[in-house]
C-alpha cells in the first residue's frame, strides 16, 4: 500500500494505468480501472476485464454489459450514477478466472476505490467480487440477501455474464436487482430496510434463510 498513495480516484486511475504489481500487466491492451460517478452511492464490482474491456479500457464495455445496462434500467438506474469497477484492473488472458495472487495484488486498489468513493451499497457480480466480502458462503445461497460490511450494505447478484451462457438466470437477476431500490433512492436520502440486513458475520448461520 505504502507505494501506492493516490489520493483521489483520478490519481488512482493514474497508478493503475502503470501498475506492474502482477503479471497481467504483460498481456493487456488497456486497464480498465473503473468509471462512473465519484461519488456514487452505490458500487458494482465484477470480476476482470474481457476483450471489450481490455480494448476500450471500460468496465462492462460487451455484451454482459449491455445486460447490465438493460438489468439497471429495469430499476431506473443510469451507469452516469453510480461506480462500476472490477476486482481485477487487468484481464486474464483468454478471460480465464483470475488467479488468487493476482486478487490480492489488485485488491490495494479495490480497497482504495471504495474508501475514496464511500459508497452506501455495493452490488457484487459474479462469486470473484463476493468472495471478497463474503468468503466461504455459496453465492447461489446468499446471491439477493443484504448483508453488512464495514458499515456498507451488500447485495450478492450472479454475473451478467452468467445469464449469457444461461438464460435462465435472467429472471433471477432481474427478482435480485429489484432490491437495490429497497436500498437507496438516486434522489431521496438512503432508506434502508433493516429486517433484511443480516451481518455478514451471521450469514453462515442463516442458511434456512436462503432456501
Ligand atoms: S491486474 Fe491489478 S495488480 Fe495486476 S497489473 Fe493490473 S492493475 Fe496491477
Amino acid at each position: 500500500m505504502s507505494n501506492l498513495e493516490p489520493i483521489t480516484i483520478t490519481d488512482l486511475e493514474h497508478t493503475v494505468s502503470q501498475c506492474n504489481r502482477c503479471s497481467l500487466s504483460k498481456s493487456r491492451n488497456c486497464t480498465v480501472p473503473g468509471e462512473g460517478n465519484y461519488d456514487a452511492q452505490v458500487m458494482v464490482i465484477g470480476e476482470a476485464p474481457g476483450s471489450n474491456e481490455d480494448k476500450t479500457g471500460r468496465p462492462f464495455a460487451g455484451r454482459a454489459g449491455n445486460l447490465l445496462n438493460e438489468l439497471l434500467d429495469s430499476v431506473g438506474i443510469k451507469r452516469p450514477q453510480i461506480y462500476i469497477t472490477n476486482m481485477l484492473k487487468c484481464r486474464p488472458p483468454s478471460n480465464r478466472d483470475p488467479q488468487q495472487s493476482e486478487i490480492d495484488s489488485c485488491n490495494p486498489y479495490l480497497d482504495l476505490q471504495i474508501s475514496l468513493i464511500k459508497p452506501s451499497v455495493i452490488i457484487t457480480l459474479g462469486r470473484f467480487s463476493f468472495s471478497k466480502f463474503l468468503p466461504n458462503i455459496p453465492l447461489s445461497k446468499a446471491r439477493g440477501v443484504v448483508s453488512e460490511w464495514n458499515g456498507i450494505k451488500i447485495l450478492p447478484i450472479y454475473h451478467p455474464a452468467a445469464a449469457l451462457y444461461n438464460p435462465s438466470l435472467k429472471p433471477k437477476l432481474l427478482q435480485d436487482f429489484q432490491k437495490i431500490t429497497s436500498l437507496i433512492s438516486m434522489d431521496e436520502p438512503v432508506v434502508f430496510e433493516q429486517s433484511q440486513i443480516i451481518p455478514a458475520t451471521q450469514l453462515s448461520l442463516f442458511d434456512d434463510h436462503f432456501e
